[in-house]
């Protein structure tokens, strides 16, 4: 049973086990909660689709989630196009979610490998 109290935030990720950790644990720590709710498809930021826009919706209304990670990672199978082009689909990805919850920080990250994760600037 969890704390009535826990704390939570989202995480927009590829479903690729390498880069799970790194981003649950940069996004537990940037928004400083206590759990981070995994919202998950291959390739997620190649177009963020009705499913995830409705998870997202969720961890924010039933867990009162502090804030987004939106995140995209190197050699991608599910969106197998260059780093930079990924990172377009990032930033645009973050900025959609944005729009549909006006007020929450939502962040797009780039996943390195090496489990370092980097913050993409937006334009
Ligand atoms: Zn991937």
């Amino acid at each position: 049973m969890a704390d009535p109290n826990s704390t939570f935030a989202t995480a927009v990720n590829c479903m690729d086990g390498r880069v799970q950790e790194s981003v649950t644990a940069f996004t537990r720590r940037e928004f400083g909660v206590d759990y981070v709710d995994m919202v998950t498809e291959a390739g997620v930021v190649a177009s963020i689709s009705e499913g995830v826009r409705r998870h997202v919706a969720i961890s924010v209304q039933a867990h009162d989630s502090k804030g987004v990670v939106v995140a995209a990672h190197p050699g991608c199978a599910g969106n197998p196009i260059s780093d930079e082009e990924q990172k377009v689909q990032c930033v645009q990805a973050a900025a959609l979610i944005a729009s549909e919850h006006p007020g929450l920080s939502v962040i797009p990250v780039w996943a390195r490998l090496d489990g370092a994760v980097e913050v993409l600037l937006t334009p």
